[in-house]
């Protein structure tokens, strides 16, 4: 694990002045990494009842499909706005600076589907607290949201139902 851990690179200043950025491509660069990043991941769902991973735009879209594949199921994209071309839920959130928007398509659940949400990363929590708001207007059933990494002292966690969360790192 702390391989894995030591793989991921700081990058200061970025998007801007003052973020420590962990880019994680350095990660997914690495076939081994890679491989064992979502084999660990997948570990624990294998055997759960899950319908579909749900991705969100656009490293979520990495991490989830690899794990849809592990796991035999279908995915699902949550995307910026205009990318998707059925009807589409959308929902805003709030940013440290303004506003930011996901959509989703409105037939993507059937009703009660267990869904697994994937993101590569939990910040503050507002991107995946969307997520789920999307997930559970759809009617579905939110198994967990797995994420490669988690910024603890964030607390992001703390905007998610108890128990839904489940970070492979930990910094
Ligand atoms: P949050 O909404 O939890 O504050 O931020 C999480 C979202 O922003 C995720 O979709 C994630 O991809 C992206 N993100 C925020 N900070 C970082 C970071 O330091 N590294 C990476 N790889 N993604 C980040």
């Amino acid at each position: 694990m702390e391989e894995l851990r030591s793989i991921i690179r700081d990058i200061p200043d970025f998007p801007k002045k003052g973020i420590v950025f962990k880019d994680i491509t350095t990660l997914l660069a690495d076939g081994k990494s890679f491989h064992r990043m979502i084999d660990l991941i997948a570990h624990r769902y294998i055997g759960q009842k899950i319908d579909k991973i749900v991705g969100v735009e656009a490293r979520g879209f990495l991490l989830g499909s690899a794990l849809a594949y592990k796991l035999g199921v279908g995915i699902v994209l949550v995307r910026k706005p205009g990318k998707l071309p059925y009807k589409t839920l959308k929902k805003t959130y709030d940013l440290e600076y303004g506003t930011d928007t996901l959509e989703i398509h409105e037939d993507a659940f059937q009703p009660g589907e267990r869904v697994l949400i994937a993101d590569d990363l939990l910040a503050t929590g507002g991107t995946v607290t969307a997520v789920v708001e999307l997930v559970e207007e759809l009617g579905a059933d939110l198994v967990e949201c797995a994420f490669l990494a988690e910024l603890d002292f964030l607390k992001g966690r703390d905007r998610l139902p108890e128990n839904k969360v489940f970070s492979l790192l930990h910094f």
